[in-house]
């Protein structure tokens, strides 16, 4: 017998179930890796947890009494140390014979890869207008999470390597027989010694500390393309944060911002704005300067235009993001009627309205009394 387990848990031969359990979470409290992660206490972990596996089953403890230790040869202390070689648990073996093809069954699933993909990532980018219209290129600092350099993902110091777990001889989950009243069920569990990896990592990599990635800040260069509108998402496949034990990299998400603009409003790939003009230029007619996304733009103001009218700009919106085409710039027109005359003003507007037989004394139409702003309109439009 290469280990006296009941010395090693500091109890009786004669314990009852309650004492072992309690004398395991006592020493495992203070010998748990997350308190003591000095390779010595974890040594020592690992083989109270032995202990605890083998005394803690009322059958595997007899087998053990009887001088059957299901463990031996795969002593904690390096595979070197099992005579079976690698990968070939003892315990597995056993009780695959006394109980058939259960334990194979328990094992198909295999160890857990210790290197998992990386979490994704989401970085807001504000853009102008235009920008979103035209495309953008913008360079991004992002603090992400790399390959470490020193153990290229492994985890492990340089020049070792993880190394075959003793407790479950690298399947990654150890057996457990359990007794229920249809007889004994084989169970199968994580192994508490690698954490179900099937391997564990003797000597940290001190750079990364055995997370085989170490965190930094670079820079990439993206390209915004044309037609982007607020809350796009852009996804950059494996530009996000590279995973634990150098697993493959998630994805960054660019996710777009549009800043108001103080003249144009944005519905869909068209743009809306207001041009407000004075009432004689809209009666007379007149050549207006605008802007749009590509400069100043002159727009004919047709004589007799009038309040809320549109003016198209075909093709001067934003650029549809499938690359075909453009939106179109949307004019609203707001006449503006004049609130202050002065004399001569006023005379001048009185005259025209005896011109074209719309006088009427001061005070005879009072805002809202039917037919005011029908004839004033008329009055404008040369009815
Ligand atoms: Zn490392
Ligand atoms: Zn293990």
């Amino acid at each position: 017998m290469a280990a006296d387990y009941y010395a090693l848990l500091k109890i009786r031969r004669d314990a009852t179930q309650d004492e072992v359990k309690r004398a395991y979470r006592r020493l495992a409290r203070e010998l748990h890796p997350d308190v003591n992660p000095d390779p010595e206490t974890q040594e020592r972990f690992k083989e109270i947890t032995q202990a605890y596996e083998v005394l803690s089953d009322t059958d595997k403890r007899r087998m053990y009494d009887m001088g059957v230790d299901p463990f031996a040869g795969a002593r904690a202390g390096g595979p070197g140390a099992s005579p079976f070689g690698q990968g070939y648990n003892p315990l597995n073996d056993l009780l695959d014979q006394f109980f058939g093809a259960a334990g194979g069954g328990a094992a198909a699933r295999g160890p857990r890869s210790r290197a998992q993909r990386g979490r994704n990532a989401t970085i807001r980018i504000e853009l102008e207008l235009a920008e979103c219209s035209f495309g953008a290129t913008r360079e991004l600092t992002v603090d992400t999470a790399v390959v470490c350099p020193t153990c290229s993902g492994e985890g492990t110091a340089p020049g070792t390597h993880p190394q075959t777990c003793d407790i479950c001889g690298g399947r990654g989950e150890v057996s457990q027989v359990t007794r229920s009243f249809i007889g004994q069920v084989m169970m199968a569990r994580v192994c508490p010694g690698c954490g179900g990896y099937g391997t564990v990592l003797v000597r940290p990599c001190p750079e990364c500390d055995g997370d085989g990635r170490v965190r930094t800040r670079r820079t990439i260069k993206v390209r915004i393309p044309a037609g982007v509108e607020d809350g796009t998402h852009i996804q950059l496949a494996g530009e996000g944060e590279v995973g634990p034990g150098g697993g493959p990299p998630g994805d960054l998400f660019l996710e777009i911002v549009q800043r108001p603009h103080a003249i144009f409003e944005r519905q869909g790939d068209d743009l809306h704005c207001t041009v407000t003009i004075p009432m004689v230029a809209a009666a007379l007619g007149a050549t207006l300067s605008v802007e749009s996304l590509d400069g100043p733009a002159d727009i004919d103001i047709r004589p007799g235009t009038q309040s809320g009218q549109v003016l198209p700009l075909y093709g001067q919106g934003v650029k549809h993001l499938n690359g075909n085409g453009r939106g179109d710039l949307v004019i609203h027109v707001t006449v503006e009627t004049p609130s202050k005359l002065d004399a001569e003003q006023e005379k001048l507007l009185r005259e025209l309205a005896k011109l074209r037989g719309e006088e009427a004394p001061p005070g005879r139409f009072a805002p809202g009394q039917q037919g005011f702003f029908s004839r004033l309109r008329d009055a404008f439009n040369g009815r």
